[in-house]
């Protein structure tokens, strides 16, 4: 799969405001947040979209969702509540082709999303 601007930050090769790192996630804040808290987890292995995950990855995907909750409530608002979302392709929304979850937290979220 061609590289991303992930791959960059992972690398360390741009900056990012790193929130959360273990051995198989990194976390940072979006640079274009649509929350007072958003926060992107990612793989350190690249998987393009959802599409392209396969059952080996079921571990490292569920690390994925596990470490935006245990940041939540290390951060003292998993209380109050957040969103986490995959965009997949075009239909949604999906820009960057390195499969990541936004943490979107700090106010009240709408439902059903646009
Ligand atoms: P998507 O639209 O693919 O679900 O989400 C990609 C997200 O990556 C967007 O919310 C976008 O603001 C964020 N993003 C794109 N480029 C960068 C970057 O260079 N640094 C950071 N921190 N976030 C980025």
């Amino acid at each position: 799969m061609p590289e991303t601007i992930f791959d960059k930050i992972i690398r360390r090769e741009i900056p990012a405001d790193i929130v959360f790192e273990d051995e198989h996630v990194l976390a940072f804040r979006d640079i274009a947040p649509k929350a007072p808290v958003h926060v992107l987890f990612i793989p350190k292995t690249p998987i393009a979209t959802l599409n392209d995950a396969n059952p080996a990855q079921a571990e490292l995907l569920g690390r994925l969702i596990l470490a935006a909750a245990g940041w939540a409530k290390a951060q003292g608002f998993a209380e109050n509540g957040y969103r986490v979302v995959m965009n997949c392709n075009g239909d949604g929304g999906q820009t960057v082709f390195h499969i990541h979850l936004h943490l979107l937290a700090g106010r009240a979220m709408a439902w059903p999303p646009g």
